[in-house]
């Protein structure tokens, strides 16, 4: 990132508005508007042919016939006209354009885009749009936008993708009491796009945190990596996460991987936190702002009323930060602060009768208290107590406690003097919420924050694979026509990644099963081989635990005939002779090639049922043994791996080492492959390891 050319964009010492114009009603009008009335105090440059003067400045022809420096050209005029003024402000030296008008690619246009940007790089220049509102900045007074008013100054910033958003929650800071002190209008992201704008935000000195309202990355990983190096805290919005019109797949990982479960992975291995909607992003974006992370999990909450108390308890485990009884000596020193009927415990519940001394001796020594990692303080207004009085007593014992590295939020439940209170609150650092449900929502937020944080994870790439061989057999696949690998082919490529797969031979002939069989010394499995029999089962193409050469014999011939029952123009390539795997644990591994962060890997409890359980979680790949190993545990099925009901806990040790290995594949051959299956992988008691005894890979389309 040229931080100069960035700086020159989004906090532009100088400005040009071309297309600028003295007809209210036309967005030329309002940008210069708005630059005046935000109080800009840099040099404003309106360019506009017909006019010598526009608002009060004078007025050029060109950006070329300006006489001082432009570091951003706000440009309003007609999509048409873009890369040639593009150019002009290019030939002045300008660093950064912020392309206002509309009418690329959202309407078809995607060459004028193109062209804007490729003439903008050629002179260095960065663009951000096309399709924007425009950026706003409380610290340098600057809007150059067509919002009307800049934000509630504040340490939050905002990216928006949609326009009309933008400024609809600009005017809504107000009365969220939510301040921000940058708000960047995204839209097309035709150069400019979140990546960017979170590196840039993360070295600037007025931001404390990082809000996104996102409908599609363009760039996924880059994104990822730029969050992940970003030190402050991202919060994110992302729309269009339903599963309609999602499209439909050929492998039962495909169908699991709708509804945005990739994105939620990516969001959580980049340590970005989300927001459920337009409320929850307010109320997480005011905690991340003001407060900072919770590094553990025990979340006090002080209370003078028993059913908020009760609420918020709901609250804390709905958001994965359950409660616990505070140790003894927490507990004793409390109970001094309450009347008999109170309860030190957690929540504390100093009653209705605690006026601000209590709640601020019981604040104070609590957020002290090492026990604590956050806390909750919750008021019901009552007739004996001002709500004002409470909130400076909070305010003074969070001063008076020297803590600054916890978290602390508030929830006042009552009229328009807590409404007051808690404005006063939020003035003074303190995040303040209506409901005490929001309040603990925000503190979770601040937990999953500092939890992300700590689970980022670096890959350690196995070098004892062979690449090469895997590409070999997509390659022979390729010349045959096939997209859909069968699983002998499926199972040659697991083998040189060193996955676990159970041992497979083709046959072609009945008397070459028979030798198969005889050599693996035991039961084994038939199956049907042919790229065009995914579902080896729905065609009658799977027998188990057959034994002896009349049995082979038999359901060679059955197999064969099912399958030409099933598909008569199926292409066979003949029958699998597998080793029978001992019975075990059923699991799902798979991927997906995500359109938006590539490969991703996932794991879930496999068997039939999968598709109706969709008990799976997926992670952008590759992932390392402890990031699977994390993996295991995030299925609601987790216990029937870690022994549930008196069972041998399983491998999952060896488990999570393919799951790993299973990853790197994918994302090697992520140029290759679109999806893949391995269903079922059964998994043994702990020390006994896993075999796959399935493989599916269908290869993208060329
Ligand atoms: P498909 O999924 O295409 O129908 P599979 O190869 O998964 O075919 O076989 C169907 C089922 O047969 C599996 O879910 C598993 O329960 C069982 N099975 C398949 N191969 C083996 C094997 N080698 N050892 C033991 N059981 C097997
Ligand atoms: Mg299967």
């Amino acid at each position: 990132m040229d931080l100069e050319v960035m700086n020159g964009l989004l906090r532009p010492k100088s400005i040009a508005v071309i297309g600028a114009s003295n007809t209210e009603g036309k967005i030329g009008y309002s940008v210069v508007r708005s630059l005046i009335e935000g109080g800009y105090e840099g040099p404003v440059y309106p360019i506009n042919p017909k006019s010598n003067e526009i608002q009060g400045f004078k007025a050029y022809k060109s950006v070329l016939d300006v006489p001082g420096e432009i570091d951003a050209a706000a440009i309003v005029v007609p999509a048409k006209f873009v890369p040639q003024v593009t150019r002009e402000c290019g030939e002045k030296g300008v660093k950064g354009l912020i392309v206002i008008a509309s009418g690329f690619s959202e309407i078809g246009r995607a060459d004028l885009e193109t062209q804007t940007v490729e003439i903008a790089h050629e002179y260095g220049m960065r663009v951000l749009g096309p399709n924007i509102v425009g950026i706003l900045s409380n610290s340098d007074k600057c809007n150059a936008s067509f919002a009307p008013f800049l934000p509630l100054p504040g340490k939050a910033a905002l990216v928006s993708q949609s326009g009309a958003l933008f400024i609809a929650m600009d005017a809504s800071t107000y009365i969220r009491r939510v301040g921000f002190d940058k708000m960047i209008s995204i839209g097309n992201m035709s150069d400019v796009n979140f990546g960017d704008t979170v590196s840039w935000l993360d070295q600037d000195e007025s931001t404390g945190c990082i809000s996104l309202y996102i409908e599609g990355l363009k760039d996924g990983r880059r994104f990822m990596e730029n969050a992940l190096t970003a030190s402050k805290p991202i919060i994110a919005l992302k729309s269009g996460t339903s599963a309609h019109g999602a499209a439909a797949a050929a492998s039962h990982t495909g169908s699991l991987a709708g509804s945005g479960k990739v994105y939620d992975a990516a969001f959580e291995q980049a340590g970005v936190v989300r927001a459920s909607d337009l409320n929850n992003l307010f109320d997480r974006t005011l905690a991340m702002s003001l407060q900072p992370p919770m590094q553990g999990d025990s979340l006090l909450i002080v209370t003078n009323g028993g059913g908020v108390g009760v609420l918020a308890t709901d609250s804390a485990e709905r958001y994965g930060i359950p409660l616990r009884f505070a140790p003894e000596d927490v507990q004793a020193e409390l109970r001094k602060y309450m009347p008999e009927f109170g309860s030190a415990r957690n929540p504390v519940d100093l009653t209705g009768m605690a006026g601000r001394d209590w709640y601020q001796v019981s604040v104070q020594y609590s957020f002290a208290h090492d026990w604590v990692d956050g806390l909750v303080v919750l008021y019901c207004e009552t007739a004996m107590t001002d709500p004002q009085d409470i909130a400076e007593g909070i305010k003074a014992a969070v001063d008076g406690s020297g803590v600054t590295d916890k978290p602390i939020a508030v929830s006042f439940v009552g009229g328009e003097r807590s409404e007051a209170a808690m404005r006063w609150l939020v003035e003074n650092g303190i995040p303040a919420y209506n409901e005490p449900d929001t309040a603990v929502n925000a503190m979770a937020s601040l937990r999953e924050y500092a939890r992300n944080q700590n689970a980022a994870q670096s890959f350690v790439r196995n070098e004892d694979v062979d690449e090469a061989a895997a590409r070999a057999v997509i390659a022979n696949v390729r010349s045959e026509g096939d997209r859909a690998m069968t699983e002998i082919e499926s199972k040659a490529i697991f083998e040189a990644y060193g996955l676990p797969v159970a041992h497979t031979r083709l046959a072609t002939t009945e008397d070459e099963a028979v030798a198969k069989a005889v050599a693996a010394n035991g039961p084994v499995v038939l199956k049907i081989v042919s790229p065009d029999i995914l579902h080896k089962s729905d065609a009658g193409g799977v027998k188990v635990n057959v034994e002896g050469e009349e049995a082979v014999r038999k359901y060679f011939r059955e197999i064969l005939a099912n399958a030409k029952a099933y598909k008569p123009d199926a292409d066979i390539h003949g029958i699998a002779v597998q080793e029978m795997a001992p019975w075990g644990t059923e699991v799902i591994l798979g991927s997906v090639n995500d359109a938006t962060f590539g490969p991703a890997v996932m794991f879930g409890l496999g068997g039939i049922f999968v598709e109706i359980l969709k008990d799976v979680t997926f992670r952008v790949a590759p992932v390392s043994p402890e990031q699977s190993l994390k993996m295991l545990s995030d299925i609601n099925g987790a216990p029937i791996l870690e022994g549930a009901r008196g069972e041998t806990p399983k491998d999952r040790k060896a488990l999570a080492e393919v799951l790993s290995r299973y990853s790197q594949m994918i994302d090697d051959l992520g140029d290759e492959i679109l999806e893949t299956d391995a269903n079922p992988v059964i998994v043994y008691d702990e020390g006994d390891g896993v075999c796959i005894v399935d493989a599916r890979i269908i290869l993208k389309a060329e």
